[in-house]
């Protein structure tokens, strides 16, 4: 087998220098962990990550996203067709000026219970966001948070809401998806004044988000299913990705707080599985750190999936 020393000389990056010292340069060697060993690795992160220390600089910011190592970022903050100070075309530049690629997007639609009366209200949103999402040059488009649903007629006809947005986005070369936390794995009946059981094991009424999931059109609308807080609801990410193969080719790869410290995901399963079952993009999200920095936090993050030989 190859040392990394007869490898950087193939390469012809092992200077005479350094060869002369028996050994790489640091600036050589940290250098050819990220541009060489990991070359082929696309890790995305979602913005909302480093949240407030983005916002205090955004350009430089950006940049340091890129520095770290990540390729792609997921936006979060869209609104009134602007990212805070920034209209959707300086914000596009000021990633692409860093180096980031922005593949994603969290979008808010403005109202939260959906009826027939408002469905149309609801569209209009999302044909405004969607054009401004082909000027940002994103993939995909994304309802991070979920719209009250009491029964089980509340989660079909929010399931007919998001078919719609499939079409609108579909119309415009998107895809639209939608983004999970803990309670979509709350149980639902048809009965609004008998809520089920939340343990899943206690199997009375459905899982919102197996109503979302049997209800929607997989040519129109995929799930980012942010694997924590599906682990959070008690569900277990494996098992969805097998029983549904193909509605989740974009995860939130997320952990209590630095990725693969807590114990609590099985990440080398979760990748493997959703690799088998269509996965081909993820963002790293992060919260809950405590004594350290939002970019500090997601250096680490960055660095344990950069160093994982599950992840491709
Ligand atoms: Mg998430």
């Amino acid at each position: 087998m190859e040392t990394k020393r007869e490898f950087l000389k193939k390469l012809g990056l092992l200077t005479v220098g350094s060869m002369v010292a028996g050994s790489v340069s640091p600036v050589l060697a940290s250098k050819s962990k990220n541009s060489m060993f990991a070359a082929g690795k696309s890790i995305g992160l979602q913005i909302y990550s480093v949240g407030r220390e983005l916002t205090a600089d955004v350009p430089a910011g950006l940049k340091k996203i890129a520095d770290i190592g990540y390729k792609t970022i997921e936006l979060a903050g869209y609104g009134n067709r602007k990212m805070g100070q920034y209209s959707v075309e300086e914000y596009r530049k000021l990633a692409e000026d860093a180096g980031l690629k922005i593949t994603g997007s969290h979008v808010n639609p403005p109202v939260r219970a959906y009826t027939k009366d408002n469905m149309g209200e609801i569209a209009d949103f999302w044909k405004v966001a969607v054009e401004d999402h082909v000027k940002f040059g994103v993939n995909t488009i994304v309802q991070p948070s979920l719209p009250s649903v009491k029964t089980i007629d509340d989660a079909k006809l929010v399931s007919e809401v998001f078919n719609k947005n499939g079409e609108i986005a579909k119309a415009a070369g998107l895809k639209w998806g939608y983004h999970n936390h803990n309670m979509e794995f709350n149980r639902v009946t048809e009965n609004a004044d008998e809520p089920a059981p939340a343990n899943p094991w206690m199997k009375r009424g459905e899982a919102i988000y197996d109503l979302f999931l049997n209800n929607t059109d997989p040519g129109l609308v995929f799930f980012e299913m942010d694997v924590y807080w599906a682990v959070m609801g008690q569900a277990d990410p494996i098992e969805y990705f097998r029983k549904h193969a193909g509605r989740f080719p974009i995860l939130h790869i997320k952990d209590r707080a630095v990725l693969g410290e807590s114990g609590m995901m099985n990440f080398p399963k979760i990748f493997e599985v959703a690799y088998e079952n269509g996965l081909d993009e993820f963002f790293v999200e992060l919260e809950g750190i405590q004594g350290m920095t939002q970019f500090e936090g997601v250096k680490g993050c960055f660095d344990y999936l950069n160093n994982a030989p599950f992840v491709k």
